[in-house]
């Protein structure tokens, strides 16, 4: 499929990534269908994208006028069935193989034969969450960094199916919305995360082995190697749920040196998962 092709983006989950996803297809003007499991959480997918635009207008990066043109680009549903005449899809759903997997048994049933289907999972394969599909080749990783409107890449996942044409429409479609982009094989944690995952969990058994106080290890790393954040702020920021999940794939397959910090299973056992809960590894109002 040609990028020209694509007039109707769907996503699935309206979580941190997908009410991003949907964010940035719609300001760059395509039409938005955003699935999640309940109408809840639709509605706080769109409440997020209508705070992050609000920050963009303020900021002077995008008109009130273009602002309001992309929330109403945008539809929520619960129901898959909504995206029907989606041309691409990029699923955001929990960072789990079992429901990736059933998803994209949904989607490829409910959508037309031509339509792509990409997953912005963090570490999981491609490839398995492919082959629950009958179009492998038309199926990627599209790989969004967290905050969408605001990071800059996203890495192109290949999967062994996947063909030629389906990876130059994930680079045509995230230059599109305005990101630039790096190709990654399909293995577990691709570019990014395979280097990030056991710099975030050295941090936090740094922290919790007494090296020094959290703030100061997220000063030296910031200070010292001139990092936006420190491993336990970045934690924080992404979800310290999602940093765990990641973490005990890239073990399962890569072994000792993967292993997540106990620190981390704990807070998640807890319930602090960083900004999205109010609490991580610090506070948040
Ligand atoms: P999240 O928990 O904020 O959102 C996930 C959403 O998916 C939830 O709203 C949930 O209700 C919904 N969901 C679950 N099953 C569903 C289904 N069957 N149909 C529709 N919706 C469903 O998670 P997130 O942080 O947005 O992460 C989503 C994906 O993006 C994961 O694969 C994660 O690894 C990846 N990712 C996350 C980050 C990050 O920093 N948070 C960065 C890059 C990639």
């Amino acid at each position: 499929m040609h990028l020209e092709a694509v007039d109707t983006v769907g996503v699935v989950g309206a979580g941190t990534m997908g009410n991003g996803i949907a964010q940035v297809s719609a300001t760059a003007g395509y039409d938005v269908v955003m699935r999640d499991v309940s109408e809840d959480l639709v509605s706080a997918g769109f409440e997020d994208i209508r705070e992050s635009l609000d920050n963009l207008v303020a900021r002077g990066t995008v008109t009130a006028s273009e602002a309001e043109a992309a929330q109403e680009r945008i539809t929520g549903t619960t129901a898959v069935e909504d995206l029907a005449d989606a041309d691409l899809v990029v699923e955001a759903v929990t960072e789990d193989m079992d429901v990736k997997r059933s998803v994209f048994e949904e989607l490829d049933a409910v959508c037309g034969p031509e339509a792509v289907l990409a997953s912005n999972t963090s570490t999981l394969s491609i490839t398995t969450i492919a082959s629950a599909t009958d179009r492998p080749a038309q199926v990627l990783g599209l790989h969004f960094m967290n905050p969408v409107p605001v990071m800059k890449g996203v890495e192109i996942v290949v999967g062994e199916k996947t063909n030629q044409s389906t990876v130059r429409l994930g680079h045509e479609f995230a230059r599109d919305v305005g990101k630039e982009t790096w190709e990654a094989d399909d293995k577990p944690g691709f570019v990014v995360n395979r280097v990030l995952m056991p710099w975030i969990n050295e941090g936090i058994r740094a922290y919790d082995e007494g090296v020094a106080d959290k703030a100061d290890i997220d000063r030296g790393l910031t200070l010292g190697t001139n990092v936006p954040m420190g491993p336990l702020e970045l934690a924080d920021h992404i979800g310290l749920d999602v940093v765990l999940d990641a973490s005990e794939t890239l073990y399962e397959e890569l072994g000792e040196r993967y292993k997540p910090a106990y620190l981390l299973k704990r807070k998640v056992a807890a319930g602090d998962l960083g900004k999205k809960s109010g609490k991580g590894f610090y506070e948040y109002s």
